[in-house]
């Protein structure tokens, strides 16, 4: 549904002009089932071709690894994503659940992502896989995934322009930058004005839960609608594109030793940032102080 969001080009010209022929999507196929039946077994049997095999949701591997918590037609739907990615030539996993077990694999059904299962590798299609052109699993992770990472990824595929990965698998592209790196809050976190509660213009870092210093993707450079994304209405970034998400802790509370975050910005030594942030709350201007963006 996330893909519905596609601008420029929307997800009709995206697939017109990649030239995507669609086997089968959960809300976007029509026909019978006995249609799709015979096109999944024409796909096992080697006699229709498969270039991309786009998984979304964990791969749910329980009762006692059997899998038939989830089965089709009395399969278990892990056993024909195993076979079907042995079979496809690149292998895609949309979302944080696919990539790296995300909500499902909290939960209790016995669930993992395609080739991780939270920060370790292995996953369902274990550690050494590889699609017919020599790649693993490429993670496009998100809760949901946004848009355009997926499209573009899937455009630099079929391109055949080389596709750089990080150490989760996800295309540096989009997934090297941070949630934190374009927040129209950036000011207020620069000078430490931090919120204690909702609906204030300042950081959410401090108190409120916001993971968005330490969380890899484009959410303040490419916006949900061509709009908006959660610090900018106001909701503290979750990490849902990182292989740790869901957390255990609550959601809108930030985990702290005598009010500063345990977890600092990616790559930032204690010591030092305690003194910066001293520093920067003692410069802060009046403007901010007093949420006022205009002097
Ligand atoms: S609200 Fe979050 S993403 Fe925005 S500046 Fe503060 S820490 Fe960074």
């Amino acid at each position: 549904m996330s893909l519905l969001n596609a601008h420029a080009p929307d997800l009709t010209e995206a697939m017109t002009d990649m030239d995507i022929q669609l086997y089968w999507h959960p809300s976007f196929s029509y026909q019978s089932s006995d249609v799709y039946s015979e096109m999944l077994s024409n796909l096992r049997n080697g006699s229709l071709e498969l270039d991309i095999l786009c998984v979304e949701g964990a791969a749910i591997t329980g009762p006692a690894g059997t899998g038939l918590y989830e089965t089709f037609m009395g399969v278990a739907k892990k056993d024909i994503l195993i076979e079907l990615a042995s079979k496809a030539r690149f292998v895609i996993a949309a979302g944080t659940c696919a990539s790296f077990g995300g909500v499902t694999s909290a939960g209790e059904v016995e669930a993992t992502g395609l080739q991780f299962q939270r920060k370790k590798i292995g996953g369902l299609l274990g550690e050494d896989f590889l699609s017919k052109e020599g790649f693993p699993v490429i993670n496009i992770p998100g809760c949901p995934v946004h848009p355009t990472p997926f499209i573009g990824t899937l455009s630099l595929l079929l391109d055949g322009i080389s596709l750089e990965l990080n150490d989760y698998n996800s295309p540096t592209e989009y997934y090297s930058m941070l949630v934190h790196q374009g927040c129209t809050r950036n000011e207020y976190h620069e000078y430490q004005v931090e919120e204690t509660d909702f609906g204030q213009k300042g950081c959410l870092f401090f108190h409120l839960g916001c993971h968005g210093p330490l969380a890899h993707g484009p959410c303040n450079k490419y916006l949900w609608n061509n709009r908006s994304c959660k610090t900018r209405s106001g909701v503290p970034c979750f990490g849902c594109t990182e292989p740790g998400f869901p957390q255990e802790s609550p959601f809108f509370e930030t985990p702290n030793i005598v009010g500063l975050p345990i977890n600092l910005p990616d790559g930032v030594d204690r010591p030092h940032y305690l003194a910066y942030k001293g520093m920067a709350a003692a410069a802060a201007p009046a403007r901010l102080r007093h949420r006022k963006t205009k002097v």
